[in-house]
């Protein structure tokens, strides 16, 4: 059996990998001249810049499993511990994010009312099963308006850019439904979870032995992750590679393929489309439309990454993480990551990097800014948030129009829908963070299971 796996993002390489390390023949076309997607690392006057990831968090064991395979766990970095610290912009400042509940009943991170409301969550009824709730309105209920409009707005900032309003709590964060459904509140629901989780370990073991837990990278960025799948597939992971065209004949695929200006055909026997939603629609449009419009129905919010570098001793290195800025707060930037002090590797010492993050599902308009107007809104933005006065001697922006799908609400008896869909035609997939998770974990580990079931029909 051959694969055809159209796109080379991180999804799309993982598919493919997997399939060849099980000995079944794969290939990637990818339209843009290099590999990766959104995920990239550039080397710039001393400074290591993403492209759009920065990181991901060490729990996920299939993403430990591929950098294993890949003979990469020797180059996973962990973040400092400073990183740990993260922080909010709220009521004027930036104000820290408590660790723990001690911690959040003596932080200024809300009013004392606000924090009173937080507290009442332990009186929270359950919501009238089936329905899919936004995050919003799932926050109201549980932590007050107050929490959901400061905390949980400026967590989904951080991740999907997104409308608070119109996210599914379902889509986004399963694991928050799931404990309202078992226990009722999410406080106890979490208590109870740690209880558990404590008995069921023998004295002195740890949950996971390989795992870590930490926000992490990999030596050189997470280009080196790329660049070993790169590696690995050869020539079979094809640049430049646009594919036009998809049409079923007989019990096989045919692709068009735009190769550099030349134009060809090429067969499989099956298809992963693991190319962003939209692309995915164009290509199933004359062969399903109604699979086609479910899928080109996922809307995604656009995201500029604005790399602000600043020269030693011109700007004092920033504490923690970062921070984020809840879209009520009326602000032009999402948030801003310390990169210097999360990955001190990625810059030489003393050098300080912010990777700050504008646009989204509030302010898409913003991404269409020049970059030299983009650059002067971060700074601006800096200033008044953070108290950056010096000026970068390096900027560097990448943008992403479609940066970050957005699982609204709706997202969930969609993605049933699509998979419905789906069965009328045998020999086609889908894969990709417009489906089943945004994140870096979940992209390898849908792309893991997905080329896993492929050799399991196959035989
Ligand atoms: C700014 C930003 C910051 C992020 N930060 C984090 C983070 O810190 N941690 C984290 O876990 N996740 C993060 N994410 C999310 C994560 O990076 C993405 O969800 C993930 O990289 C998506 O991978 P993908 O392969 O599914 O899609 P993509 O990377 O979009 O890849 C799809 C590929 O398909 C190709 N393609 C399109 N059309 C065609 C065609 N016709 N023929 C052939 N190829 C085609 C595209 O060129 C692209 O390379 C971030 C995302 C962004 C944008």
């Amino acid at each position: 059996m051959t694969v055809a796996v159209v796109g080379g993002g991180i999804s799309g390489l993982v598919v493919a990998w997997r399939l060849r390390s099980r000995g079944r023949a794969a290939v990637v076309l990818e339209t843009t001249s290099r590999l990766g997607g959104a995920v990239g690392t550039r080397a710039k006057q001393g400074f290591l810049l993403e492209t759009g990831p920065n990181s991901f968090l060490d729990r996920e064991p299939a993403t430990r499993e591929l950098a294993g395979a890949l003979n990469l766990e020797h180059k996973i970095r962990a973040a400092d511990a400073a990183a740990k610290r993260r922080y909010v912009y709220t009521r004027g400042q930036l104000r820290s994010v408590p660790a723990s509940p001690p911690a959040f009943l003596g932080s200024d991170i809300l009013p004392w009312s606000a924090k009173l409301r937080v507290m009442g969550e332990l009186f929270t009824g359950r919501a009238a099963s089936g329905v899919d709730e936004s995050l919003a309105d799932f926050g109201r209920r549980h932590l007050g308006a107050t929490a959901t409009r400061v905390l949980l707005d400026a967590v989904q900032t951080g991740i999907f850019a997104g409308d608070v309003e119109r996210l599914s709590v379902g889509a986004t964060f399963p694991p928050l439904v799931k404990l309202e459904q078992e226990h009722r509140s999410l406080i106890l629901g979490a208590i109870r979870t740690q209880r558990a989780q404590r008995k069921a370990l023998p004295a002195g073991a740890s949950s996971a032995p390989k795992l870590s837990g930490a926000l992490s990278t990999f030596e050189g960025g997470l280009q080196t992750l790329i660049d070993a799948l790169s590696a690995s597939l050869g020539d079979d992971a094809r640049v430049g590679a646009t594919v036009e065209g998809l049409t079923r004949v007989g019990d096989r695929w045919r692709l068009a393929v735009n190769e550099r200006g030349q134009r060809a055909e090429l067969d499989a026997s099956h298809v992963v489309l693991a190319a962003p939603a939209y692309v995915t629609q164009k290509l199933l449009q004359p062969l399903d439309a109604e699979l086609a419009a479910r899928v080109g129905g996922i809307e995604y919010a656009p995201i500029a990454v604005v790399q602000l570098g600043f020269d030693v001793g011109t700007t004092p290195a920033p504490d923690g993480f970062g921070f984020l800025v809840p879209p009520a707060e009326g602000r032009r930037l999402l948030g801003s990551i310390h990169a210097s002090t999360v990955f001190p590797f990625r810059v030489e010492p003393g050098r300080v990097l912010y990777t700050c993050m504008v646009g989204g599902a509030k302010r898409p308009d913003l991404v269409g800014l020049d970059e030299p107007a983009l650059v002067a809104l971060a700074r601006e933005e800096l200033k008044a948030l953070a108290g950056v006065t010096a000026t970068p001697s390096l900027t560097e922006v990448f943008r992403w129009p479609l940066g970050i799908p957005q699982y609204n609400v709706g997202h969930l008896a969609r993605m049933a829908a699509v998979d419905q869909s789906l069965t009328r035609w045998p020999g086609l997939s889908l894969t990709g963070n417009a489906y089943k998770g945004v994140g870096l974990n979940d992209c390898i580990r849908n792309g893991l299971q997905l080329a896993d079931a492929l050799v399991a029909a196959g035989g």
